[in-house]
This record gives C-alpha cells, sequence and structure tokens, in this order.
C-alpha cells in the first residue's frame, strides 16, 4: 500500500513577486481511498495538483511531499532493493519519476502531433514510465559490474524484451481490455492524438491513460467539469475502477458536488485560501452543497 504525505506545505509563484498560494497544506492519501478536494475558485486546489506533479510555475517554500512504498507496490522491479527505495520526498524528483512511482496526474495533450493514434500515445506513454521505474531502482554501482574481469562488456543485448517494452501486440490486449472495463468504443483508439476529442471523450482518455498506467495515486483535477450525465456515469465507473480494481488511491478536485453521488468519497476536504480548512466524510460534501463554502471560512477565522 503506497501513501502520499504532504506535509505543511507552502507554495509561491515561482515568478512575479512571489505570491503566496499554498499556506501549509497536510493531507495523506493512501492505496484504495478516495479523497474528494473541494474549496471556492482561487483557493488552491489545481495549484497543489500542479505542485505535486512537479510544475514548475511554482516554489515549494516550505514543507515536504512524501511517498512511503511497500514490497506490494514495488513487485515489478528487478533489482535490490534497500532502505531507501521504499521513502521518497517527491519535491527532489522530476515529474516524469514522480510518475514512474505511481504518481498519475492528468492527462497531458501534447501539441498537436500528425498521425499519431491514441494507441500509439498510450502505448508510449506506458512504456516511457516502466523504463524510467525500472532506472528509478538500479544503483550506480550495477552497471559497473556489466564488465568482467578483463574488461569486456558482458552486459545483454539491448532488446524490447530487456527494457520493459510492451510489445504492439501485449498493449493491444491491455488496452482492449481497460477499454471494455470503462465502457469505451473501440475505435476510440485509432482515432488520431487531437484530432477533435470533445471534452466529455478527452476526461474519458484522462481516465483510460489513468487505467493503463495503474497508479499507486491518482490526482484527478475537475474531471466532471463540462460532462453530461452520460460521460459523467462513464467517467466515474472508470474512477470507480481504478479504485476497485487496482487499488489505486485518487485524489478528486472538484468544485462541484455532483459527481461525488457517483464516486463516493471516504474522505472530503475543504480547501480555503491556501489551507485544508475543513475534513470530514462523504457527508461534508451534501452539507456544502446545501450551504455554500462561507461557514468553513467563517469556522476558520473564528479559530485563527
Ligand atoms: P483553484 O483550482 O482552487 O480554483 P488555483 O490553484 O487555480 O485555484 O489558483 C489559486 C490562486 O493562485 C488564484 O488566485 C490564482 O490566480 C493564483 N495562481 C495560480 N497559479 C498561478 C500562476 N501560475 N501565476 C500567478 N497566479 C497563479
Ligand atoms: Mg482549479
Ligand atoms: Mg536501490
Amino acid at each position: 500500500m503506497a501513501t502520499l504525505t504532504i506535509s505543511n506545505l507552502h507554495t509561491e509563484v515561482a515568478q512575479e513577486d512571489g505570491e503566496k498560494i499554498l499556506r501549509g497544506v497536510d493531507l495523506e492519501v493512501s492505496s484504495g481511498e478516495i479523497h474528494a478536494l473541494m474549496g471556492p475558485n482561487g483557493s488552491g486546489k489545481s495549484t497543489l495538483a500542479k505542485v505535486i506533479a512537479g510544475h514548475p510555475a511554482y516554489e515549494v517554500t516550505e514543507g515536504s511531499i512524501t511517498l512511503e512504498l511497500t514490497d506490494e507496490d514495488l513487485s515489478d522491479i528487478d533489482a535490490e532493493l534497500d532502505e531507501d527505495d521504499y521513502t521518497w520526498e517527491l519535491l527532489d524528483l522530476e515529474p516524469n519519476e514522480r510518475a514512474a512511482l505511481g504518481i498519475f496526474l492528468g492527462f497531458q495533450y501534447p501539441a498537436e502531433i500528425e498521425g499519431v493514434t491514441m494507441t500509439n500515445f498510450l502505448r508510449q506513454a506506458l512504456n516511457a514510465k516502466l523504463e524510467e521505474r525500472q532506472e528509478l531502482f538500479e544503483e550506480d554501482g550495477e552497471e559497473a559490474e556489466t564488465e568482467d574481469e578483463a574488461g569486456y562488456d558482458t552486459s545483454p543485448m539491448e532488446g524490447p524484451a530487456d527494457d520493459g517494452d510492451v510489445s504492439v501486440a501485449e498493449f493491444q490486449g491491455l488496452l482492449q481490455e481497460k477499454m471494455e472495463q470503462l465502457d469505451m468504443d473501440s475505435k476510440f483508439a485509432q482515432r488520431y492524438l487531437n484530432a477533435g476529442f470533445s471534452g466529455g471523450e478527452k476526461k474519458q482518455n484522462e481516465v483510460l491513460q489513468a487505467a493503463l498506467l495503474e497508479p499507486a495515486i491518482a490526482v484527478l483535477d475537475e474531471i466532471d467539469s463540462g460532462l453530461d450525465i452520460d460521460r459523467l456515469q462513464d467517467v466515474s465507473n472508470g474512477i470507480n475502477a481504478l479504485r476497485d480494481e487496482q487499488g489505486s488511491g485518487i485524489l478528486q478536485i472538484t468544485h462541484y458536488q455532483r459527481i461525488l453521488d457517483y464516486v463516493e468519497p471516504d474522505y472530503v476536504h475543504v480547501m480555503i485560501d491556501g489551507e485544508i480548512a475543513k475534513s470530514g466524510g462523504a457527508e461534508l460534501a451534501h452539507e456544502l452543497e446545501d450551504e455554500g463554502y462561507d461557514w468553513v471560512r467563517d469556522e476558520l477565522q473564528g479559530a485563527a
């Protein structure tokens, strides 16, 4: 079971004159849990998601984001593990390294590339993750062992089977399985990247990418915005499958209670002015829907 722990996180905008956005965020998300992060516009929710991802627009001035892993999370790693392979300070890592450790941070639409199908794009994304993942756990010293006493290189031949690549055929099977799980039309995979996906289709792509990458912790920022009810249900089924079939932990950022009727959160947190002002169970989301955020802000100010 993986646990993401955010402690006393303070961030400023990296450029300009350092406007403070996050002011001491504490939050813990473990595999298998669904956390909803709610809060008014401008309170810092997307900033938190981007800081977890390692977005360069933000400077962390205080605090930490650690990821704790267990043997279960590392069963695919083809290297001898030592103590420090189980605890990672994400703030010291590049975005792709964080992703390789099992943090999923939403579908990144690359600039339009002519002639790249969804299938090819997703396969490349999976292979990039798997390769980076093995590299993270290889000791520096291990490379040296590929020279024999006389100094000849005895490293195995580089080939698709050696470096964690998922073959085209293998990937087709995996993709089909995940698309069935998400109730997606198989024609989807043949479409070209960015070629006129609707808002709803983009959100489904995001869930599909998460399903393929099998993250320890997935951060989904407003995946419910602009979805009609059918698509909301499909996307919600996908999120529930991520948790139920892959055991992912989910940090679901949403402005509206609506999706929480389909993806029932174990925990609800309210962010106000860059802090988690209140946490509770699913009932807190209903209270917020009925009464808005002002009473939480009043409580926060009363406590200060
Ligand atoms: P939310 O997702 O809760 O609506 P955001 O995290 O997007 O809130 O924004 C929080 C505050 O930080 C807002 O006032 C926003 O204008 C500001 N902000 C966020 N990112 C930047 C940035 N890159 N540069 C300047 N201001 C930013
Ligand atoms: Mg936002
Ligand atoms: Mg090691």
